[in-house]
């Protein structure tokens, strides 16, 4: 994800093992990360840079779909997250925590405008494909892009389930089931504290 080309020079690995076997059970988060890292010890600090190139849709909080634009994916340190986002945000964005049914800010928000992501900004849903759920969570029948949202296989807590994340920047959005209403078919459940609300203007 940060690097496509991770150095093989086996000086950095023997290095790299090194500092695994001497900094104990606490540094095995840092040290696994500088496996992929092997030039960067701290490879959680290195601070924001371009990412791999992603197609995103532009749309304006009118929700107007403006155009399609090639950017580098948003890639931030733990602490630059940490910094710009509050504690509960960082939970849910960052390590795929999920809010408490009903005590986000817009399961019950029920005017028109545009849902972008906390982190980065990027257009996800739009207040159109908003449905009532009755979960406590702010629910929709579609993105309102496919090029705006990833979604991956999810094993954890013992359930199988469709994670959905941002496109541009990672950021953990909810989950995706098939008991949705018509004319997808599909729930996205998501966490109010991974979105913006942007109503519209008009
Ligand atoms: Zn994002």
């Amino acid at each position: 994800m940060f690097e496509s080309q991770p150095s093989r020079d086996p000086g950095s690995q023997r290095v790299t093992r090194r500092i695994f076997l001497s900094t104990g059970i606490a540094a095995v988060g840092a040290a696994l990360l500088s496996l992929r890292h092997p030039h960067h010890a701290l490879a959680d600090e290195e601070p924001s840079h371009p990412g791999e190139p992603v197609v995103i849709v532009l749309f304006s909080d009118d929700g107007k779909r403006l155009r399609k634009v090639t950017m580098p994916k948003v890639v931030k340190s733990t602490s630059e997250w940490q910094k710009q986002l509050p504690p509960n945000v960082y939970d849910i964005a960052r390590l795929a925590d999920t809010e408490v049914a009903y005590s986000g800010s817009l399961w019950n928000q029920h005017k028109r405008g545009l849902y972008r992501c906390i982190c980065c900004d990027t257009a996800l849903f739009n207040s159109d494909t908003k449905f009532e759920s009755g979960t406590g969570w702010p629910s929709f029948w579609a993105p309102i892009a496919k090029e705006n949202v990833a979604e991956q296989h999810d094993t954890t807590l013992g359930m199988v389930r469709t994670a959905v994340s941002c496109r541009l920047c990672d950021a953990h959005l909810g989950h995706v089931f098939t008991d949705g209403p018509h004319p997808t078919g599909l729930r996205y459940c998501m966490n109010s504290a991974s979105l913006r609300f942007a109503p519209h203007s008009a």
